[in-house]
């Protein structure tokens, strides 16, 4: 039993959550748990209290886990299964994730700190879909005759195959889901993995794990260390025997990954961060903007990549547009994650409090206007209250910087300046999303159009789907997830050619 402190939030974790916690799982390598003695402390974002704590895995354990996948990639059973079987096997994850969903989403609460319910009908749920839709890939990784272009005497055709030893290393505001964005089309494609959960958020990839091993994958198909970034992720990347190296995470570490990678030029994908646009016109429905502006920014505390965190208001609205958007600010209920009742939780940790709260100041000093919010929540745990500024300036901190919180920045346009509307929008080095409120459908879409970003709402923010391409523009990253796009992501392309000497 590791579960050393007894705190209100742990009370609430149900029977089958508690009973994983005190299987107090190792490191997942080869279809084996390995126990190590170096400890990372796993804290509940809402009472800062530990909950358990996991095995801190090094650059030596990161050889095990890659040669378990490459044995596994180059020899075993995985490598004969016919497409069919790998399909069922993920189908087969889908359903045990779902079966789950309850524990996993109580799992993700307490180590996250985000509310349970958003766990259990948005991470959990995408999660399943996702799985299932990606098995679907499975029988269809179908190559193309190509009519060649020169006159000679070949028939050629291309092959869709697998890339490899796939590196995953994922951040913590979605853990969970993050790890099945990744993990279910290198399982579709016929990959093997090595997953690095956030060093914050470990618990639902190793549950991940022994759901896999339930599911009835072959050892060393799925395989995961945690660790600190610096360590297990790095050793990882750099890794000369992984094939790909697929990352979610800041643009700051992104760009470590890729001067790790290039020694043996392993593919890379990288989901980056953002500072995403939302541009409310003065002819939007109001019903339908106020609570998508907020959920826009406020969703998982603001710690979301997509998070709509600067918004363009035209100017005969904005007064009362604010105050609605305050309102509806003051009227979230905050607590603990594992309450169902809750809308804001706490921040995944003090670090991310002290950095949120600073930034807010920051933004303060500079001249913006106070709406809503401002201060932290409560006396314990990592809390920060829905937060509005107004009146900011393309210059300032807050609305150049991820602040990856719950704090949104507003500034005003002229009525009808649609462009500079737009040129303010577009002023980022991210372009992970944007979305736009007009009942204008003309404006909507050329608006839409002109948005540099990887994903646009229209009358709407955060869309994600198992079958659209989800990526960014400009520094927010490389490649897309999901659709067939993530399928590309995993495999590689090989041309063939026959001569026809008749
Ligand atoms: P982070 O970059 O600090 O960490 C992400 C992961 O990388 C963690 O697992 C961490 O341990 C690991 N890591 C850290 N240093 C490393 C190194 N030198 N080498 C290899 N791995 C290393 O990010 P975070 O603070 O966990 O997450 C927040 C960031 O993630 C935000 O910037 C957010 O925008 C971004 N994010 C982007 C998307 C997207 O799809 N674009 C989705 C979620 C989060």
């Amino acid at each position: 039993q590791i579960v050393t402190e007894t705190t209100p939030n742990l009370v609430r974790l149900g029977d089958a959550a508690q009973a994983f916690i005190a299987r107090n799982r190792g490191l997942f390598i080869d279809g084996e748990w390995h126990q190590r003695e170096a400890r990372i402390d796993v804290l509940d974002p809402a009472t800062a209290k530990r909950i358990t704590t996991v095995a801190r895995g090094n650059a030596a354990d990161v050889d095990l886990a890659v040669a378990a996948a490459r044995k596994a990639f180059d020899e075993g059973p995985w490598a004969r299964m016919t497409p069919a079987e790998r399909g069922k096997l993920v189908w087969r994850l889908g359903d045990l994730v779902e079966r789950h969903a309850d524990e996993l989403a109580e799992l993700e609460a307490i180590d996250n700190g985000k509310p349970v319910t958003d766990a259990r009908w948005g991470d959990v749920a995408f999660s399943h879909e996702l799985l299932r839709y990606m098995a679907g890939w499975s029988t269809k990784l179908t190559g193309e005759t190509i009519p060649l272009s020169q006159p000679s005497a070949f028939h050629a055709y291309t092959l869709r195959e697998p890339v490899g030893v796939c590196a995953q290393i994922v951040p913590w505001n979605f853990s969970f889901m993050m790890a099945i964005w990744k993990v279910a089309p290198a399982l579709a494609t016929g990959c093997t993995i090595v997953l690095k959960p956030a060093e914050q958020t470990p618990l639902t990839a190793l549950r991940l794990a022994e759901l896999v091993q339930e599911a009835g994958f072959p050892d060393g198909v799925f395989n995961v260390v945690t660790g600190l970034g610096e360590e297990v992720g790095a050793a990882l990347a750099a890794h000369d025997a992984v094939d790909k190296v697929a990352f979610t995470g800041s643009t700051e570490v992104g760009k470590k990954i890729l001067d790790a990678a290039k020694g043996n030029l392993k593919k890379v994908s990288l989901e980056l961060g953002g500072k995403s646009p939302m541009i409310l016109f003065a002819d939007a429905d109001l019903d339908v903007a106020i609570p998508a502006i907020a959920s826009g920014i406020f969703y998982n505390m603001g710690q979301t990549c997509t998070a709509g965190s600067r918004l363009y208001v035209e100017e005969s609205i904005a007064e009362h547009a604010h105050e609605a958007l305050a309102d509806h600010a003051k009227g979230l209920r905050i607590g603990p994650g594992l309450d169902p009742a809750t809308q804001i939780g706490p921040l995944v940790s003090a670090e991310q409090q002290d950095k949120v709260l600073g930034y807010i100041r920051s933004g303060l000093a500079e001249g913006a206007r106070l709406l809503c919010g401002g201060e932290r929540h409560g006396e314990v745990g990592y809390f920060v209250q829905p937060t509005i500024l107004a009146e900011t300036r393309p210059d300032m901190a807050v609305v150049r910087e991820e602040i990856f919180g719950p704090v949104l920045v507003s500034s005003t346009f002229a009525d009808g300046d649609v462009a500079s509307a737009v040129r303010e929008a577009n002023n980022s080095i991210y372009g992970l999303a944007a979305s736009l409120f007009t009942q204008n459908i003309d404006r909507a879409h050329s608006v839409a159009k002109k948005i540099k970003a990887g994903t646009v709402g229209i009358n709407t923010h955060h869309v994600i789907d198992p079958a659209l391409p989800f990526g960014g523009f400009r520094q927010s990253g490389w490649g897309r997830e999901m659709g067939w796009s993530a399928i590309e992501l995993y495999t590689e392309l090989k041309s063939v050619g026959v001569a026809l000497n008749c």
